[in-house]
This record gives structure tokens, C-alpha cells and sequence, in this order.
């Protein structure tokens, strides 16, 4: 199995909003803000080749918006999706399986691109696209807090274009990559846990949005159940302790990858590092 990191730019997010209760004058020495509270951060997917297999977790939030949305997110880096595969030595059209751990614009926006005035077709022609039952039926109804968050026009396309498979069960998906759901951030987020050299990397998506989210407190403001991710933090958390997870971040734009360790305070990281370090 081989893995590359797949970085598509990044983006910016309110700080305040990012780090939920958590006041500015501590969360801001880890994670500094801009002038106007805007925190960066990075859209890093994960490719994972297996054979024949060439699975892309995640796709960032892709060019088919109009100029007005990704100038509100001030979108800023070198690299894109197209280009970060290139680089891996892929196209989009090698990919046989895209994973999306949730339907928010900034994880799928790539899934889909334009094909002309207002009709859409998958970016990934060859490519089944896999969404957990509980994010495909949360997001084609979406709620009024979340809607600004669920683009119909990346959503629809993938069922209309008959490449999309839902996930009913927890457990794997493919030879070497489980999959489990948690429901804080949003319904049945789904969060692949990968089997590489002995070790398990977790795909962590908005479980854990950076290493700067680690002390408990640290729930995002956008997170619609926060008790519940406090709740699936606390679990996977334990588990990832107990079983030496390497833990990758999809929004950290200063780690990819951290560990965790048990503290007098609660659990805190243990050690960031790249993945090409493993
Ligand atoms: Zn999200």
C-alpha cells in the first residue's frame, strides 16, 4: 500500500468560530489569527494506492464556485487537487473509489465540476464515491443552521451521475481501510481508519480538525450535537491512546500527523510529524 498526502489549498475560518468556547487570548498562542480573526487552514486529503485500488479520502473544496464564495474563504496556497495528484503521479480519472467523510463544501467541493451553464458532472469519471447513510440523508435535508454548508450543487450530481454507493455499516470498506461514523460535527461523519506497515493512520476529517483541537474543551462552534463530540472525542480518544494511532489532519495547517498521549490534564498531543516520517 502506498500513501500520498493530496494538498488542495487552503482556506480561511473565523477563529471564534473554530475553536467554540474556547476564548481567543488562549486558543490564539497555538493557532495565531490574522488582523480580521481569520485563522488559515489547509484541505490535505489522503490517497491511498492498494493494487488496483486508488482511493482519494476527501477532495477539498474544489473551483466551480463563483468568484464572490472563494473570496469569502480567501482561499490561498500553491496547490490544488489536480496538481497534488499529478505530483503523486495520478489523475483524476485513475481514482477508482472517492471516500467523502462528509458532505460540507470544503471536504467534497472537488467531487463535482462544471459542465457547462449550470449542469454538473463528477470530476472523477471512473470513480465510485462513497457517503455514510446517515450524512446522505442529513445532508439531501439539510437543517437551517447547516444548509450554507451543504452546496446542492455537490450533493445531487453524484446520485444523478449513478456513481454514488451508500454506506450503511461501520467496519470495512475495503481490504485495509475500516470506516466508522460519528455524529457530533454533523450526522454520520465518516472517519476511515487505514492498516499501513503496522500501524493505523486515522483519516481524521472534522473529528479533529488540527492538533490545536486536542484538550477537550476545543469543540468547533460549527459542530451541531457539541456534547456529542465530546462524547466521541473522549472514546476515540482513549482508543487512539491505547492503540498508538497516528492521527492525520485534514484542517492543520502547521501538522500533519500527531500522536496522543494521557496527561494529568487530559489527553494532549504527543508528537506531530509529516507522514512521509512513518
Ligand atoms: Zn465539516
Amino acid at each position: 500500500m502506498e500513501l500520498h498526502v493530496i494538498e488542495t489549498g487552503n482556506l480561511k475560518l473565523d477563529g471564534g468560530a473554530m475553536f467554540g468556547v474556547v476564548p481567543k487570548s488562549i486558543w490564539n498562542k497555538n493557532y495565531p489569527a490574522d488582523e480580521n480573526n481569520l485563522c488559515n487552514w489547509s484541505m490535505r486529503c489522503l490517497l491511498v494506492v492498494d493494487g488496483d485500488r486508488k482511493v482519494l479520502i476527501d477532495n477539498g473544496i474544489g473551483d466551480k464556485q463563483n468568484e464572490k464564495f472563494l473570496k469569502h474563504y480567501y482561499l490561498n496556497g500553491d496547490d490544488t487537487l489536480q496538481k497534488s495528484l499529478e505530483k503523486a503521479g495520478y489523475t483524476t480519472d485513475d481514482i477508482t473509489d472517492m471516500v467523502l467523510t462528509h458532505l460540507h463544501f470544503d471536504h467534497c467541493g472537488g467531487s463535482i465540476v462544471k459542465a457547462g451553464e449550470d449542469q454538473y458532472k463528477p470530476a472523477f469519471k471512473n470513480a465510485t464515491y462513497w457517503i455514510s447513510k446517515g450524512q446522505w440523508e442529513w445532508a439531501t435535508k439539510p437543517n437551517r443552521r447547516e444548509k450554507a454548508s451543504f452546496l446542492k450543487e455537490n450533493i445531487f450530481p453524484i446520485r444523478e451521475s449513478g456513481q454514488l454507493k451508500i454506506v450503511e455499516n461501520e467496519g470495512a470498506l475495503f481490504p485495509g481501510i475500516d470506516v466508522k461514523f460519528y455524529n457530533g460535527h454533523t450526522d454520520g461523519q465518516m472517519i476511515p481508519f487505514i492498516k499501513y506497515n503496522g500501524k493505523t493512520i486515522v483519516f481524521m476529517a472534522d473529528l479533529l480538525p488540527s492538533a490545536a483541537h486536542v484538550p477537550m474543551p476545543y469543540v468547533m462552534a460549527y459542530d451541531t450535537r457539541p456534547l456529542v463530540t465530546l462524547q466521541d472525542k473522549e472514546k476515540f480518544f482513549t482508543e487512539a491512546i491505547e492503540k498508538e494511532y497516528i492521527l492525520f489532519l485534514e484542517h492543520d495547517l502547521y501538522n500533519e500527523c500527531c500522536t496522543l498521549e494521557e496527561t494529568e490534564k487530559g489527553p494532549r498531543v504527543k508528537e506531530t510529524f509529516s507522514l512521509s516520517e512513518i
